[in-house]
């Protein structure tokens, strides 16, 4: 059978632009399936959006508590109108600029949803009208349509935003639940309090940023940035109710919770339903799609790459994975996605980074006795003449029979810079005296990590 194409993509995120690129730059004829802006979560409505969203709430931060260093503050303002614009432009710019990067390569781009009709064919629908725009066959398929915010099933549940609503906004609300200790509910919990939002953050559990580094959700917890929000914790929303222009919360516990809005941030899921997949039977790992280690689906024409599959959801992976698969299929490499000691960030304000084991996951793999901790904790200079005395934490889990370092943590001003040149070290299999040999670069934060002797 003839294909029109070597390689159909379907969904145009970071994962799906990677792949389409890679596999174009080796001369295949690859097309690309998208049916909203180019650029998938990360670029229309995560990391970038997100960050720009932190950068003004830093940005105020500092302008407010500088009077220390000379630094008067009367007379800010903070219009959330102009910032959502701003970011609303200049997603649409680098929308456009990976679709001319898209164009340039040859590759073909369909405006719609992509819905199988057999392991090489697909056809296109309108998402507005529901038509059918076209068909089209390929080779090979590679699915990469991301993920989508998980809903609470509880009476009221609409009337609530996800992170994708945040986004499209026209201005913020004076005051908002969050709902969630994850990820998102933390960085949009630290970017509206330190915008001036008033924020109650609901949590199941007893502490924020339950996959991290205990040390890390407890510097969050007592920074003072962060105890101007209302934490309620070992609690659940029961359901939601609008009173007069404003939401209602009920919670488990009886008590009532009156705010502007409310954002529900308890994880995200695969967004597979629309592509039509069950008469496939693609084998399944939970709600993710099972891949083996070339991303390739139980279908031997069907691949899939990013939020889709059990992986750590994270942009830098996607990518990774797309490069990978069209690296191994379009051009007889043999890689594989080298899932060690990935770098991990909260934007928080200030950040927590991360790479490899916590304490508690190394103490459980080496045994306790074998794990040494090295861990300081200080006000940075930063601080000196300012008002807020939040710390700084960093900490090394050593492994003591071999010297090896596992993790490093780290709660503090531009922690992910820091940890990202860290995760190479720990990449190449660093051990506690070479942080130790290393000449530290005064006055810095990070110099305390190659000073820290046990
Ligand atoms: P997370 O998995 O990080 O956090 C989910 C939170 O929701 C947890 O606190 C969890 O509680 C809570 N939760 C889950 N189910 C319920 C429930 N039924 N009722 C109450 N609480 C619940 O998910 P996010 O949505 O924050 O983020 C999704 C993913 O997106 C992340 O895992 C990450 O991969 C990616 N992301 C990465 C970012 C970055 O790199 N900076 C930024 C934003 C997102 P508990 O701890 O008790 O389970």
């Amino acid at each position: 059978m003839e294909f029109q194409f070597d390689l159909i993509v379907v969904g145009a995120g970071s994962g799906g632009l990677a792949a389409a690129k890679r596999a174009a730059s080796y001369g295949v004829k690859v097309a690309i399936v998208e049916a909203n802006k180019i650029g998938g979560t990360c670029v229309i409505r995560g990391c970038v959006p997100k960050k720009l969203m932190v950068y003004a709430a830093k940005s105020k931060k500092n302008m407010t508590s500088s009077e220390g260093y000379g630094l008067k503050s009367e007379s800010i303002s903070f219009e959330s109108n102009i910032l959502l614009k701003n970011i609303r432009k200049e997603v649409s710019r680098l929308s456009d600029l990976y679709k001319d990067s898209l164009n340039k390569l040859n590759v073909t781009v369909f405006d719609g949803l992509g819905r199988f009709l057999t392991q090489n064919e697909l056809e296109i629908i309108c998402p507005k009208t529901k038509k059918i725009l076209q068909k089209i066959s390929s080779k090979k398929i590679l699915i990469s349509v991301g993920g989508k915010p998980k809903k609470l099933n509880i009476p009221g549940i609409d009337l609530a935003w996800t992170s994708d609503d945040i986004f499209e906004l026209d201005r913020f609300p004076e005051s908002i639940l969050i709902v969630g200790g994850g990820y998102i509910a933390c960085e949009f919990a630290s970017i509206f309090r330190n915008l001036g939002i008033e924020v109650t953050q609901l949590i199941r559990g007893e502490h924020l940023l339950n996959s991290f580094d205990e040390d890390l959700s407890l510097c969050l917890e007592e920074s003072p940035t962060f105890t101007g929000i209302n934490l309620i914790s070992k609690n659940q929303l029961k359901s939601i109710a609008r009173v007069n222009g404003n939401l209602e919360s009920t919670l488990d516990s009886g008590d009532k919770i009156v705010t502007n809005n409310i954002l529900i941030a308890t994880g995200r899921e695969p967004n597979l339903q629309p592509l039509n997949l069950d008469f496939l039977n693609l084998k399944m790992d939970g709600p993710y799609l099972d891949v083996d280690e070339l991303n390739q689906t139980s279908n031997e024409n069907v691949f899939a790459v990013g939020d889709i599959i059990n992986k750590p959801n994270l942009t830098p992976v996607a990518i990774e994975q797309g490069r990978v698969f069209s690296d191994n299929f379009f051009n007889h490499q043999k890689r594989k996605v080298n899932y060690e000691y990935i770098p991990k960030a909260v934007f928080t304000i200030p950040e927590i980074s991360t790479v490899g084991l916590t304490e508690k996951r190394a103490k459980e793999i080496h045994s306790e006795k074998n794990i040494k901790i090295f861990k300081c904790k200080f006000t940075p200079m930063s601080n000196t003449f300012k008002d807020n005395k939040s710390k700084c934490m960093l900490k090394i889990v050593v492994n003591k029979l071999t010297d090896k370092v596992l993790g490093c943590h780290m709660f503090g001003e531009t922690s992910s810079e820091i940890i990202q040149m860290v995760s190479i070290s720990l990449n190449a299999g660093i051990t506690k005296k070479d942080f130790d040999i290393t000449m530290a670069l005064h006055p810095t934060i990070s110099e305390e990590f190659v000073t820290m002797y046990g």
